[in-house]
C-alpha cells in the first residue's frame, strides 16, 4: 500500500464515461471544474496526426476521428482479451482492440501517422493525469497524493490495474476505495443522526452497477455487504437503443450501418442524448443528418419502448440489491435510507423498480449522483493526510472484500476458500493443508477468486511453489496458507511449512495481463514522453498564433488609411514585403517547431516595431 504523502491530496472518481476530481479546501469539499468550466470531464483520450487530446477536447472531435478516440477503458481494465464481455464490447466500439501478450487487450490507434498500441491502464493513466492537472491548475501547486475510486465489484486484477494506471500517471495512489463507499461517506458526512443508520447505496453508472449496504454510526462507516456487476450500466442501455435504431434504419432504408464506425458513433451519441431526455420526457426524437451514404435519419422513441428494450438489464440491477440484502442478512425493512448515485440512477423505470422492492419507500436523491463519489474520495484523501475538520479526521472506514479468495491445493480442481466474500478488510486469514501424496516434497499453491466450487470457473490470480518439504507419508506434512488483504483490497498470499520453516510468498501481481514493474517503468517513461510531445505541440501552436496575430495586426495597421498617410513610402514597402514573406512562409510550412515561429516573429518585429514607433510619435 502506498504511504500517506506530503502536500495536498485529491479524490478522483475515474468513471467509465466521465471523471470528476475533488478536494478538501476552505473547510468543505470543492468539486474542481476543468479548463472548460465543467465539473465532469469525459474519460476520453484521442490521438490525431498532430497531437494527443484528453477530456472535453477529445470528446468534441469524436465524430471526425472515431477510430482514434478512445473511451470505455474502464470496461477493459484488468480483463483478458478472450473474456466474452470484452469480445462483445469490441463489436460495438469504433476503435480497434487486439490481443496482446498474455491475453491482454491492446487498443490500436494511429498517432502522428504511426500505429501505436496502448493498454487500458495507459489510457486510464492519461485520464488520471488530466484530472490531476485540473486540480493543479486550480490550486497552483503540484499534486501527487490521490485516492482513486473503483466499483465495489472490481476484482483483484481490476484494482491492481487501476493502481498501476495511477503509478503510470506519476501519482501516489494512497488508497483505492469503493465507489458506493465513497458515495456513502459523502452522504453520511451530512446527515445528523443520533442512532446507527443502515444505508443502502444504489450506484448505477455508465459501465458498472454497485450496491453497498453500510451501517453509519457517527464517524464509522462499516460496509456490511456489496454486490455488483462490472458490466452493467448506461452504456449497455445506449447499446440496446443503438441496436434498435440500426434495425429501424435497415427497415427504413434497406441499408446496414453496423459496419460503419463513424455512423455508429454518431448514432450512439444521439441515443445517449435521447436516453437522458427520456428520464424527464415521455417521448423524444433522434435526428442525425447524413448518417450513412448521405441519408438523413429521423425516428422517435418513447420512454415505454426504451424501458422495454432494457427491462432485463434494469431487473438485473435490482437483483443485485436483493443479493446484497441476503449477504448482509438484513431484511429490507431494516434499511433506513436508500440512496441513489451514478448517472443512470436517474432513469425513472429503475427508480420505480427499486421503490417497489422497498414497498414504496421514498428514495433518497439528496446527493448529486455525478459528484458524490469524487466528494467521498476527497474526504478520504483529506483524512489520510490529516486535513479536514474534526469529523473528517475521525472517519473510520470498514470496507469488505467483494469476492471469495482461495486456493486449489486440496484436491484436483476444487476451490478451497480462505477468505469468504464480504469479509471486512484489511484482513488476514490462514488455513491448514496437508500433502496429498507419499513423499511429496513440493506443492503448487494456485490462487483464485470467485464464488464457483470449481476453480476453472473462477478467476486465476497467480501461483507459487512451496518446496523442500520433508518427505513423509501423505497427509502427514502440514503447511499453512496465509492470505492478507490490504485496505486497497489488494492481496498478498504466503505459505509456510512449520517443521522445516520453509516459506514462500507472493503479492498477487503476476496474474495474466498484469503489468510487471519494468512494464510500469516503461509506461511511466512513455507517459512522460507523450507529455513532452503534448507540451511541445502546445508551445508550437502558441508560437504560431502569436506570429499570425502580430502579422495580421501589422497588415491592418499598414492598410489603415490614417496610418497610411503617416507612413513613408519606403517604410510601407518594407513592412509590406516583410508581411508578405511571413504569410507566404506560413502558408507553405508543413513541419516547423515553436522556435522557428518565434524566430520569424522576432525578425518581423525587428522590421516593424521601429516604423510603428515612428508613426505613433507623429
Ligand atoms: P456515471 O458513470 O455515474 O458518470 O454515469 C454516467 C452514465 O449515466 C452515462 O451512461 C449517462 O448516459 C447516464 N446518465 C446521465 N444522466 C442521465 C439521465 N438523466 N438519464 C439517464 N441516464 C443518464
Amino acid at each position: 500500500m502506498a504511504g500517506e504523502g506530503e502536500g495536498p491530496a485529491i479524490g478522483i472518481d475515474l468513471g467509465t464515461t466521465y471523471s470528476c476530481v475533488a478536494m478538501w479546501k476552505n473547510d468543505r469539499v470543492e468539486i474542481i471544474a476543468n479548463d472548460q468550466g465543467n465539473r465532469m470531464t469525459p474519460s476520453y483520450v484521442a490521438f490525431t496526426d498532430k497531437e494527443r487530446l484528453v477530456g472535453d477536447a477529445a470528446k468534441n472531435q469524436v465524430a471526425r476521428n472515431p477510430t482514434n478516440s478512445i473511451f470505455d477503458a474502464k470496461r477493459l481494465i484488468g480483463r483478458r482479451f478472450s473474456d466474452s464481455l470484452v469480445q462483445n464490447d469490441i463489436k460495438l466500439w469504433p476503435f480497434k482492440v487486439i490481443e496482446g501478450p498474455a491475453d491482454k487487450p491492446m487498443i490500436v490507434v494511429t498517432y502522428k501517422g504511426e500505429e501505436k498500441h496502448f493498454s487500458a491502464e495507459e489510457i486510464s493513466s492519461m485520464v488520471l493525469k488530466k484530472m490531476r492537472e485540473i486540480a493543479e491548475a486550480y490550486l497552483g501547486t503540484t499534486v501527487k497524493n490521490v485516492v482513486v475510486t473503483v466499483p465495489a465489484y472490481f476484482n483483484d486484477s481490476q484494482r491492481k490495474a487501476t493502481k498501476d494506471a495511477g503509478g503510470i500517471a506519476g501519482l501516489n495512489v494512497m488508497r483505492i476505495i469503493n465507489e458506493p463507499t465513497a458515495a456513502a461517506i459523502g452522504y453520511g458526512l451530512d446527515i445528523v443522526a443520533n442512532d446507527k443508520r443502515n444505508v443502502l447505496i444504489f450506484d448505477l453508472g455508465g459501465g458498472t452497477a454497485d450496491v453497498s449496504l453500510l451501517t453509519i454510526d457517527e464517524n464509522t462507516f462499516e460496509v456490511k455487504a456489496v454486490a455488483g456487476d462490472t458490466h452493467l450500466g448506461g452504456e449497455d442501455f445506449d447499446n440496446r437503443m443503438l441496436k434498435h435504431f440500426v434495425e429501424i434504419f435497415k427497415r427504413q432504408h434497406k441499408e446496414d450501418i453496423s459496419g460503419n464506425a463513424k455512423a455508429l458513433r454518431r448514432l450512439r451519441s444521439a441515443c445517449e442524448r435521447a436516453k437522458r431526455i427520456l428520464s424527464s420526457a415521455a417521448e423524444t426524437t433522434i435526428e442525425v443528418d447524413s448518417l450513412y451514404i448521405g441519408i438523413d435519419f429521423s425516428s422517435s422513441i418513447t420512454r415505454a419502448r426504451f424501458s422495454e428494450l432494457n427491462m432485463d438489464l434494469f431487473r438485473k440491477s435490482i437483483e443485485l440489491v436483493e443479493k446484497c440484502l441476503t449477504d448482509a442478512k438484513m431484511d429490507k425493512s431494516g434499511v433506513h435510507d436508500v440512496v441513489l448515485t451514478g448517472g443512470s440512477s436517474r432513469i425513472p423505470k429503475v427508480q420505480e423498480l427499486l421503490q417497489d422492492l422497498f414497498d414504496g419507500k421514498q428514495l433518497n436523491k439528496s446527493i448529486n449522483p455525478d459528484e458524490a463519489v469524487a466528494y467521498g474520495a476527497a474526504v478520504q484523501a483529506a483524512n489520510m493526510v490529516g486535513m479536514g475538520n474534526v469529523k473528517v479526521r475521525h472517519i473510520v472506514l470498514l470496507d469488505v472484500t467483494p469476492l471469495s479468495l482461495g486456493v486449489s491445493v486440496r484436491s484436483e480442481g476444487d476451490m478451497s476458500v480462505v477468505i469468504p466474500r464480504n469479509t471486512a478488510i484489511p484482513t488476514k486469514m490462514e488455513r491448514d493443508y496437508f500433502t496429498l501424496y507419499d513423499n511429496q516434497t513440493s506443492v503448487l499453491v494456485s490462487v483464485y477468486e470467485g464464488e464457483r466450487p470449481r476453480v476453472v470457473d473462477n478467476n486465476w490470480l497467480g501461483e507459487f511453489r512451496l518446496s523442500r518439504l520433508p518427505a513423509a507419508p501423505k497427509g502427514v506434512t502440514k503447511f499453512k496458507v496465509f492470505f492478507e488483504i490490504d485496505a486497497n483490497g489488494i492481496l498478498n498470499v504466503s505459505a509456510m511449512e512449520q517443521s522445516s520453516g520453509m516459506s514462500c510468498k507472493i503479492t498477487i501481481t503476476n496474474y495474466k495481463g498484469s503489468l510487471s514493474t519494468e512494464e510500469i517503468h516503461r509506461m511511466v517513461h512513455d507517459a512522460e514522453r507523450y507529455e513532452v510531445e503534448d507540451d511541445k505541440y502546445k508551445k508550437k501552436v502558441r508560437a504560431k498564433e502569436a506570429l499570425e496575430k502580430y502579422t495580421y495586426k501589422m497588415r491592418n495597421i499598414v492598410n489603415d488609411k490614417k496610418n497610411g498617410e503617416k507612413l513613408e513610402a519606403a517604410d510601407k514597402e518594407k513592412i509590406e514585403a516583410a508581411i508578405k514573406h511571413v504569410i507566404h512562409w506560413l502558408d507553405g510550412i508543413q513541419h516547423a517547431g515553436a522556435d522557428e515561429f518565434k524566430d520569424k516573429l522576432i525578425g518581423l518585429e525587428f522590421i516593424c516595431n521601429p516604423i510603428i514607433a515612428k508613426i505613433s510619435r507623429n
